[in-house]
C-alpha cells in the first residue's frame, strides 16, 4: 500500500514541543505512537510507501521557511532513529526488502515565499511533491472556498511560473485544498501528471475540499491520480463518523468518472479528528475486503493500493 497524505510528522512535532514545555508530557515518536499511523501500524497494514507530508501551519514570529526546516529536522531524526524500519526514498519501489519507504511531501506552497530558486533547494531535501495552498492564500495562488467568486480566482504570475519549475525538478504538482481557478490554470499549464494527493468527490458530498466531475477527468487525463480521503467532513454531509460504506461510495465514484488509473489513497490520517470505522492505518486491510465486496476487482484493488501512485511518483 501507498498512502499519498499523512500530518503525523506535525503530531510528532506538537508532542515534542509539548514534552519541552511539560516533561511529564509523553514523547511520541514515529516508530510507535498513539496517532494513526507509526512505522508499527505502516508495516501491519501492509505499506510499501508512506508519503510524510510537512503541514506548515502558520506560526507566530516565524516563517513557513523556518518552520519547514524544523520539521525537516524532526522527520530526518525520526528516520535516523529508526533505521532498522525505514529510509527515506524519492521513488518507491515494489521490493522484497522489509524497509518502509519514506517520502517527503510539503503541504503549503508558502514554504517557497515566492522564490522561485528554492524550488531547486527543495527538491534536493528529497520532496516529491507540494500542495500549493493549504486554506490560506499565498504567492502562489487562492484555496477552495464556499464563495463562488474566491473559488473561481486563478494562480497568481509566480504560480504559473512555478509549475514548471516544479516539474523540471520531478516535484509533483498536487491541486487538494486549491481553488477551483487555480485548478484549471494547473490543468491548462502543466505538461506531467498532477495529483488531488487527499480529496474526495463533489457529486457525493458537496464540499469546495471536494472534487467536480469534470475535475475528476482532468486529473485522469493528465495521467495524475486522486488519494481518498478519510475526513468524515468530506464523504457525508454533518457526519463526525468516517464510514466505511461512505469510504467504498466515493472509490467507487472516482473508479467510474475517472477510470481505474486514477485511483489511489490519501487518508489525512493524523490530520482528521473524525471517528474512524478504520481507526489506523493497521487496519487498512478490512477497506480493501470492503471494496473487494462492492465489486472492485484484484486488478483495480492493486491499481488503487499501489500501482498507480508508482507510476506516477517513479
Ligand atoms: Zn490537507
Amino acid at each position: 500500500m501507498i498512502d499519498l497524505h499523512c500530518d503525523t510528522i506535525l503530531r510528532i512535532c506538537e508532542s515534542r514541543d509539548a514534552h519541552q514545555v511539560e516533561a511529564s508530557k509523553s514523547l511520541q515518536g514515529l516508530r510507535t505512537n498513539d496517532f494513526h499511523v507509526d512505522l508499527e501500524k505502516l508495516r501491519k497494514g501492509g505499506s510499501l510507501a508512506q508519503i510524510f507530508a510537512l503541514f506548515v501551519r502558520k506560526t507566530e514570529g516565524k516563517s513557513s521557511y523556518e518552520t519547514f526546516l524544523g520539521m525537516l529536522d524532526v522527520f530526518r531524526d525520526e528516520l535516523a532513529k529508526n533505521s532498522d524500519l525505514v529510509k527515506q526514498v524519492l521513488k518507491p519501489v515494489r521490493t522484497d526488502n522489509q524497509l518502509l519507504q519514506a517520502i517527503l511531501s510539503i503541504e503549503e506552497g508558502d514554504v517557497l515565499e515566492g522564490r522561485i530558486d528554492r524550488v531547486a533547494e527543495i527538491a534536493s531535501y528529497g520532496v516529491r511533491m507540494i500542495a500549493l495552498t493549504w486554506n490560506f492564500e499565498n504567492a502562489i495562488g487562492f484555496p477552495n472556498s464556499l464563495d463562488p467568486q474566491a473559488m473561481g480566482k486563478g494562480l497568481k504570475d509566480f504560480g504559473m511560473q512555478l509549475i514548471p519549475e516544479m516539474e523540471k525538478h520531478g516535484i509533483i504538482v498536487d491541486v487538494s485544498h486549491l481553488s477551483e481557478g487555480g485548478f484549471w490554470d494547473v490543468a491548462r499549464i502543466s505538461k506531467r501528471p498532477f495529483i488531488a494527493s487527499h480529496s474526495d468527490c463533489c457529486a457525493l458530498c458537496e464540499h469546495p475540499r471536494n472534487l467536480l466531475d469534470e475535475q475528476i477527468k482532468a486529473v485522469a487525463e493528465s495521467g495524475g491520480v486522486i488519494g481518498l480521503n478519510f475526513c468524515s467532513a468530506f464523504l457525508c454531509e454533518g457526519s463526525r463518523v468516517t464510514r466505511i460504506e461512505d469510504l467504498v461510495r466515493h472509490a467507487m465514484h472516482l473508479y467510474q468518472i475517472g477510470g481505474s488509473a486514477v485511483l489511489a489513497l490519501g487518508t489525512d490520517f493524523d490530520g482528521i479528528e473524525s471517528t474512524l470505522e478504520i481507526p489506523d492505518v493497521s487496519f487498512m486491510p478490512v477497506l480493501r475486503d470492503a471494496l473487494h465486496k462492492a465489486g472492485m476487482l484484484e486488478s483495480v484493488l492493486d491499481a488503487m493500493w499501489d500501482g498507480n501512485a508508482l507510476r506516477v511518483l517513479c
